[in-house]
């Protein structure tokens, strides 16, 4: 449930339509606390998101209102995926787009994975 101040969740929304396998997800890795799936439009070599199970909109709003066990889980499986992915060696990127001036398109809390090639110094 966002909280005060957060956008309201969209039940409509992609992430929120792959979570109920109303569309196909080219899927990673799944748990119950998140699922992994390949990015549609990758900007590396390796682009996987992760996103929880749970309604968040964004990390504002993950980070005020998921339980510390969603919260690990969370975490855990982003540190997983990327391991499974081989990632763990040549090194990898974790990134979140949080609102408008960030460019979030998806109002479903998501971390971006990408690896496979050196990705550079910094990002904007
Ligand atoms: P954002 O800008 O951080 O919200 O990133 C949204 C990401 O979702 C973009 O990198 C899109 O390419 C990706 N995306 C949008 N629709 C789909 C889909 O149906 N499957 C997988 N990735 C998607």
């Amino acid at each position: 449930m966002p909280v005060s101040g957060m956008p309201p969740y969209d039940e409509g929304n992609i992430f929120a339509r792959i979570l109920r396998g109303e569309i196909p997800a080219n899927k990673v890795h799944e748990d119950e606390h998140a699922l992994a799936f390949h990015d549609i439009a990758p900007q590396a070599p390796v682009h996987v998101l992760v996103i929880p199970k749970g309604r968040y909109v964004s990390l504002a709003d993950f980070s005020a209102a998921a339980s510390p066990e969603a919260m690990a889980g969370f975490w855990r499986a982003v540190g997983l995926v990327a391991r499974q992915l081989g990632l763990e060696g040549p090194g990898y990127r974790v990134l979140t787009n949080m609102g408008q001036d960030a460019g979030q398109e998806v109002p479903h809390f998501h971390v971006h994975i990408l690896g496979g090639r050196p990705l550079g110094a910094m990002l904007v």
